[in-house]
């Protein structure tokens, strides 16, 4: 079919995207940024096209004088935050195009607006149903924003002596600028370097900080800590619908936990990119378990009612997170969002929330990595079913379960759960860290929805 002729699934009528067959016989052309598993799951992909990505559109477009990308060559582009801040406001985009990132999705994962929207809801949720519904959000560290919130902050230090707290560049990742401290003097030094643009308006303004309770009884394997990496696709906020990833990792410092070391990165952040860079680091091992294995061995030791408390309680702050911005969020048929949430598990296997990311890692560290994230991405393709092979009833798509839809879903009644006193509860279309047969229910749900298309 020629560039020119070519009409996209999505407009056609009903039923000529209904008499088609399987992926294959329709041209999806694609835009991608990044060189990871991403762009292998798109090229792989059958019936998909690529064209340019937006640098070398954009340095043909201002060699040539032509607009540059965004006018509409494309049915799906995996942009950068960057490229949709600039272009956003911008660009037209027709009916069939689907575009990474919400506009304004910083709300979420920038750390001092995350924990102000999540602060917000709660008094909300206080007002309006009481003060033992606002307990549902006591799952994030007490945060202060620096340097807005300095004096309160002190005060709460100085009501809690002795105990530890993190600091962390609002903006930032991967571990950058963070340090913990115990002492208001290495604050206040800190302070000092940082903060003298205040007086000296030759420098540029302070960059936000977050300043955050440390959690100093993380739960620990092996002596190690480790926080959870969890997948969260967000398709719509108005309805609001979410979608959860069966398979995630845990990951693990390379060093044993101890609260004597407080200046070592490698015993307190998890993050991958800062654990690499240790001494005994070992690239073949790695530092992560999958989620299942996670919640195998939560099991094992502690009980399956307790494991279901745990991954209940992350349903909870994911939903929650979701929910406390789901007014701010500027909504857009065209965009969808594919979150990486940070939890981490105290000695009481309370977990928290720690961070909420955009544009979660998809550069794979090691063989089993690249297999779940391209499982992953092609899953959440398949959930967006720009080829229309789908019903769009599914409550499960591969690995991704739907857990929220305009309100909580419910898992199928062959999932429906006896409780002792004798009446049935069903419980959330949740499967975090459960067997995860992506390819076989793949082919299961789509000779059903081929088999509806038919009748
Ligand atoms: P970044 O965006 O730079 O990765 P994070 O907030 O994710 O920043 O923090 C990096 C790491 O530091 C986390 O993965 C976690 O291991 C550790 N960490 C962050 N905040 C806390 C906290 N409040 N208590 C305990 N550990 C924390």
């Amino acid at each position: 079919m020629s560039k020119n002729t070519r009409v996209p699934g999505y407009m056609q009528s009903k039923a000529a995207r209904n008499t088609r067959g399987i992926i294959g016989d329709r041209e999806i052309r694609f835009k991608c940024s990044l060189q990871n598993t991403i762009l292998d799951v798109l090229r792989g992909r059958p019936g998909w096209q690529e064209v340019p990505g937006p640098n070398i559109q954009q340095q043909n477009s201002q060699q040539n004088n032509k607009p540059a990308a965004g006018d509409g060559d494309w049915d799906f582009y995996w942009c950068d935050r960057e490229w949709l801040h600039q272009n956003y406001d911008t660009m037209f985009l027709h009916e069939h195009q689907k575009i990474l990132h919400f506009r304004n999705h910083y709300e979420l994962t920038r750390k001092n607006l995350m924990v102000k929207n999540l602060k917000r809801l709660k008094k909300q949720t206080e007002r309006e149903q009481g003060k033992s519904e606002g307990l549902s959000f006591d799952f994030h560290p007490t945060t202060y924003e620096l340097p807005s919130e300095y004096h309160i902050f002190v005060e709460e230090f100085k009501r809690n002596p002795g105990i530890t707290w993190i600091m962390k560049p609002a903006a930032k990742s991967q571990g950058k600028g963070i340090f913990l401290f115990r002492r208001l003097k290495d604050i206040t030094d800190w302070k000092k370097g940082e903060y003298q643009p205040l007086t000296d308006t030759t420098r540029e303004v302070p960059e936000t900080y977050v300043v955050q309770r440390y959690i100093e009884n993380p739960y620990l394997i092996g002596g190690r800590k480790f926080d959870i990496r969890i997948y969260v696709l967000v398709v719509s906020y108005n309805p609001l619908k979410v979608w959860l990833y069966r398979d995630g990792f845990a990951r693990f410092s390379n060093t044993r936990f101890s609260l004597d070391s407080i200046e070592d990165a490698y015993v307190h952040l998890t993050n991958v990119s800062v654990q690499k860079n240790a001494p005994d680091y070992d690239p073949e091992k790695g530092c992560k378990w999958s989620t299942m294995r996670l919640r195998q061995y939560l099991t094992a030791k502690h009980g399956s009612e307790a494991v279901k408390k745990v991954f209940k309680g992350i349903d909870n702050i994911i939903t929650k997170g979701l929910q406390s911005v789901q007014k701010i969020i500027i909504n857009d048929k065209h965009c969808f969002e594919m979150y990486g949430y940070d939890i981490l598990l105290d000695s009481d296997l309370k977990p928290w929330l720690i961070e909420i990311n955009a544009s979660p890692s998809l550069t794979a560290s090691g063989k089993e990595d690249y297999e779940l994230k391209f499982g992953l991405l092609n899953d959440l393709l398949n959930v967006l079913d720009l080829e229309n092979r789908l019903t769009g009833k599914e409550k499960r798509i591969g690995g991704w379960d739907l857990l929220w839809d305009d309100g909580p879903v419910l898992a199928d009644d062959g999932n429906m759960e006896c409780t002792t006193n004798g009446t049935s509860v069903t419980t959330a279309n949740s499967f975090l860290g459960c067997h995860n047969d992506r390819k076989r229910q793949l082919r299961e749900i789509y000779t059903s929805a081929q088999a509806i298309k038919k009748t």
